[in-house]
């Protein structure tokens, strides 16, 4: 698989010729890297009705769908160096975060096929039987962002496949190849029409939540086209799960070791130049530990290395696009004219491709952008506070509730301190940890619903009771 080359959409099991593509950039050199088929209207409706189609006999046999993930999580880590260089081209990150997405992509299809899916008896005496069975949806439309494609993409098609469920995922058009590749690489494992990838821009997502035949719209992204895809469930009831942005903080109590608990603050927030939904996007810190923990987060930011991801030893990539590194500039910039601190970072490199230096603010003005809203991106502004009430209050603030951590050498004043923040997830002395077997969603405009575990697994399905008298 070369990068160069235009990837196929795949469409009722089959490679599908396009008259259109568009240009997908290298974030680190501004050149292109591949053609990704701009999808037609006639696409869509081939792609639906297949999919329709294919729903029929797929929702039949556990066995046969248990196999097909098997398969799906095989050739997945098989072809980890492809899918993880096509990655690093499209999306910047370093190839070794790449791989790991690939890694754990192929984890995700591995788990699900091996989850239990049995009905659920809540009556079984004199009077009655009465199961619980799930049942599939139908068609599900799956639409993913540009900083985890691979990774966000198998959250939803690998419980969807599952429950029995036929899928159209849509890459952003940021980011297709690695999405486009992966699901050409399943072609020989399913029935045509279970699984189709379509490429192409915010129109296209548009045009497939607004679909009449898909039954379930599984997205993640941002808030505000989370709103418009639940607006596109409502006329015809289609099941919806969102998620969305995040603002986390990290709280950090009093009695920490911060030169213990720094490093991993740090990389809690610029993993993926930050450009991760559940990236630490703010901290919190007692007064008298604000000095030390800015430092040594500053002194991290100035010796990470910074640059292209496919060049070995590259630790922090660049943004993906060059929208999102002028929006971390501004927010930057509004925070120093506002009289905060930039003690590190603080501007974008002198240099082809969308980086930004690794930033630390501290003394940032209440009210700043940088703290209240998500930056999504390698700036993270550290916030001095005097009572402990005060951070957990602050955390709070704001319209999201994705999730939050909580710092301490005594983990269960951080687990107390992590119950009274308003958010889906709380660790306490890490941040981000994920697993297929945890649920994952968020508070507020965060989200609706859950992905992964046995939540999201149902998120999927529609109950059906069935009571049999005695
Ligand atoms: P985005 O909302 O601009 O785009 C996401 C996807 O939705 C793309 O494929 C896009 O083409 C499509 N899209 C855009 N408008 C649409 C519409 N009206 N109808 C249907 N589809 C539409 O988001 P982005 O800029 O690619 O990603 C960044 C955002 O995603 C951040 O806010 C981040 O926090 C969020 N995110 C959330 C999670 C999570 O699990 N909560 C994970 C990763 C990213």
């Amino acid at each position: 698989m070369l990068v160069t080359d235009q990837i196929d959409m795949t469409i009722d099991g089959a490679a599908a010729s396009v008259d259109a593509s568009f240009e997908v950039l290298n974030p680190a050199t501004e050149q292109v890297v591949g053609l990704a088929p701009d999808c037609s209207p006639a696409h869509l409706e081939k792609a639906m009705s297949a999919a329709q189609t294919a729903f029929g006999s797929w929702r039949q046999d556990l066995g046969v769908r248990r196999t097909a993930l098997e398969a799906i999580a095989d050739v997945v880590a098989t072809h980890v160096d492809d899918l993880a260089a096509v990655l690093t081209a499209e999306q910047g990150k370093p190839l070794h975060e790449a791989r790991r997405e690939v890694l754990r992509t192929s984890d995700w299809f591995r788990h699900y096929a091996q989850v239990a899916l049995d009905p659920e008896v809540v009556q079984d005496d004199a009077t009655a039987r009465v199961d619980v069975v799930r049942r599939p949806l139908g068609v599900t439309v799956a639409i993913t962002p540009w900083n985890v494609p691979l990774a966000l993409a198998a959250w939803k098609i690998a419980p969807a496949l599952l429950t029995g469920n036929t899928v159209i995922v849509k890459p952003s058009p940021y980011t297709p190849l690695a999405t486009l590749a992966m699901v050409a690489l399943t072609r020989d494992l399913l029935p045509p029409g279970v699984l189709s990838a379509l490429s192409g821009g915010d129109e296209l997502g548009k045009a497939m939540t607004s679909h009449p035949i898909p039954r379930k719209l599984s997205f993640t992204g941002s808030a505000e086209a989370g709103a418009s895809v639940l607006r596109a469930s409502v006329p015809d009831f289609k099941r919806v799960t969102l998620e969305l942005g995040g603002n986390d903080a990290a709280i950090v109590l009093d009695d920490v070791d911060v030169a213990a608990v720094a490093e991993r603050i740090f990389w809690s927030g610029f993993s993926n130049a930050g450009q991760v939904c559940c990236a630490v996007k703010r901290v919190y810190v007692p007064r008298h530990l604000e000095s030390a923990l800015v430092d040594s987060l500053a002194d991290l930011a100035r010796s990470v290395v910074v640059g292209d991801g496919a060049v070995a030893g590259t630790q922090i990539g660049p943004l993906n696009n060059a929208e999102q590194r002028d929006r971390v500039s501004m927010l930057v910039d509004a925070a120093r004219f506002a009289g905060a601190d930039v003690v590190a970072g603080g501007a974008a490199l002198d240099r082809p491709g969308y980086f930004y230096q690794p930033t630390i603010v501290r003394n940032l003005p209440q009210g700043s952008a940088l703290v209240e809203q998500e930056q999504f991106g390698p700036a993270l502004p550290v916030v001095a506070y005097d009572r402990i009430e005060d951070a957990v209050a602050a955390s709070n603030g704001g319209k999201y509730g994705l999730s939050g951590s909580v710092w301490s050498g005594d983990a269960t004043r951080a687990a107390e301190v992590g119950s009274s923040m308003d958010c889906g997830t709380v660790w306490v002395n890490t941040h981000g940890m994920l697993n297929p077997w945890q649920p994952f969603g968020g508070h507020k405009a965060s989200g609706l619903g859950l992905e992964n575990g046995r939540w999201g697994l149902d998120a999927f399905t529609d109950i059906q009771v069935r009571y049999t008298p005695r």
